[in-house]
C-alpha cells in the first residue's frame, strides 16, 4: 500500500509514553464541562452523595457522573450503558473523568436519584451567562413541542381501556350513590345539614353567575345566559335589540346572541400586540422553533428514556443544559467562554 499515509505500528513500544491530556485538544469542549463542573458547589445544588460518608466503600463523586451525562448529552449518547461503553474506550470521557469506569447502574442511578440537582445544575448555567449580560430583554420568544414519553403496560391507555375504566367508574359512582341513599335514610338529620349546605352552595354559585355580563355595540348589556361545551363558552344576548337603530348593522336576527371563550381577553391582547408588530411571529419562529428541532435531532427522534414525569423533566434539563453548552461555545467561541467562566466563577 505504497503512496498512501501509513499508520503507526500497533506493536511499537513508546518509551516515552504520552500524556492523557496530549490527546485532548486545547480548545476541546471538555474542557469548558471541566471547568464549569469542577467550579459547583453541589451540596447546595442538592446532590445526593456530595458529602461522603463516614464508612463503607468510597463512592463516585457526583461531578464526576455529572461531567459523563453533560458529555454523553452533548455528543447524542444518553443511555447510561452506552456511556458505560463510551467511559471505557472514549479518550475524551477517560480524560475528563480520570479514566473511571462507573457501571451502567451507578450512571443510571445518578440521573434518577439527582433530578433537582441537575435542574439546578441547568438553572445555574443560565445564570452564570446572564450574569455576563449574554441575553438581551429585547425579546423573549415561547415555544412548546410534544416529545415521545414511555410508560408502564399498565399506565398505557387505549380507546377501548378508557371505556372499559369509564363503565368501572361509573358503576361505582351507582354503587356509590345507592350507599348514600341508604344512609339518608338511617341518618335523616345529617341529610338535612346536607341539603341545606348544598343549597347555599348553589346560591352562592348563581351568585356569581349574575357579576358576568358583556356591553355590545350599542352600548347595551348584553346579561349572560349559558355556558357550554368544554370550552367554557359564555353565551350573551341583549333584550334591547328589538328597538335599537343599529340592528340591521348588528343582526339579522331578532335578537343578537354573543359567544366568547373565557380566555377570550388573552387571545385579544394577543392580536393587538401582534398589530402593533407583524413580524413578531417570523422572529419567534427563527428565534425559538430550531431549538426544539435539535432537541429532536439530538434525541434521534425516538422517546425519553425514563418512565415518570419528573425523570422526564431530568432529562429534558440535561438536553437543555447540554444545548446550552453548545450555543455559548458557538456564540463566543471557546477562548472567550473559558475566560467568562474563570472570570465570574461557577
Ligand atoms: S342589535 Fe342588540 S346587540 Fe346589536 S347593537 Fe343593538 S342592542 Fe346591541
Amino acid at each position: 500500500m505504497k503512496r498512501f499515509i501509513e499508520g503507526e505500528d500497533r506493536k511499537q513500544v513508546t518509551l516515552l509514553p504520552e500524556c492523557l491530556d496530549d490527546f485532548v485538544a486545547e480548545d476541546n469542549p471538555v474542557r469548558i464541562i471541566e471547568a464549569f463542573v469542577e467550579e459547583l458547589d453541589f451540596a447546595s445544588l442538592g446532590f445526593d452523595g456530595a458529602m461522603p460518608s463516614t464508612s463503607g466503600r468510597p463512592s463516585y463523586h457526583p461531578g464526576v457522573l455529572l461531567k459523563i451525562y453533560i458529555y454523553g448529552y452533548l455528543n447524542r449518547v444518553q443511555s447510561s450503558r452506552r456511556l458505560e461503553r463510551e467511559c471505557q474506550r472514549n479518550v475524551e470521557l477517560m480524560w475528563l473523568t480520570g479514566r473511571w469506569t462507573p457501571d451502567f447502574k451507578t450512571i443510571a442511578d445518578f440521573r434518577r436519584d439527582n433530578g433537582t440537582g441537575i435542574r439546578n445544575v441547568c438553572r445555574r448555567f443560565v445564570m452564570l451567562f446572564r450574569d455576563l449580560k449574554l441575553f438581551s430583554q429585547a425579546l423573549v420568544a415561547i415555544d412548546g413541542s410534544k416529545f415521545k414519553a414511555v410508560n408502564t403496560r399498565d399506565r398505557n391507555f387505549t380507546e377501548g381501556k378508557v371505556d372499559k375504566r369509564q363503565k368501572q367508574i361509573e358503576e361505582s359512582i351507582q354503587r356509590y350513590l345507592n350507599a348514600l341513599e341508604t344512609a339518608d335514610r338511617t341518618q335523616p338529620a345529617d341529610l338535612e345539614a346536607k341539603t341545606t349546605r348544598l343549597k347555599d352552595k348553589i346560591e352562592r354559585l348563581r351568585e356569581q353567575t349574575r357579576d358576568d355580563e358583556y356591553q355590545c355595540p350599542a352600548g347595551e348589556r348584553a346579561i349572560y345566559t349559558s355556558e357550554e361545551h368544554g370550552l367554557q363558552l359564555h353565551r350573551y344576548r341583549s333584550s334591547a335589540c328589538s328597538q335599537c337603530a343599529m340592528k340591521p348593522k348588528c343582526t339579522p336576527s331578532n335578537q343578537r346572541r354573543i359567544s366568547r371563550w373565557e380566555h377570550e381577553p388573552v387571545l385579544e391582547a394577543v392580536q393587538r400586540r401582534l398589530d402593533k408588530t407583524p413580524d413578531a411571529m417570523t422572529a419567534r419562529r427563527r428565534t425559538v422553533e430550531h431549538v426544539f428541532g435539535t432537541f429532536r435531532h439530538w434525541m434521534g427522534y425516538t422517546h425519553f428514556l425514563m418512565r415518570r414525569l419528573p425523570n422526564v423533566g431530568t432529562e429534558m434539563s440535561l438536553n437543555v443544559l447540554a444545548y446550552n453548552l453548545a450555543r455559548v461555545l458557538r456564540i463566543l467561541g471557546f477562548k472567550k467562554t473559558m475566560e467568562a467562566m474563570r472570570q465570574v466563577g461557577v
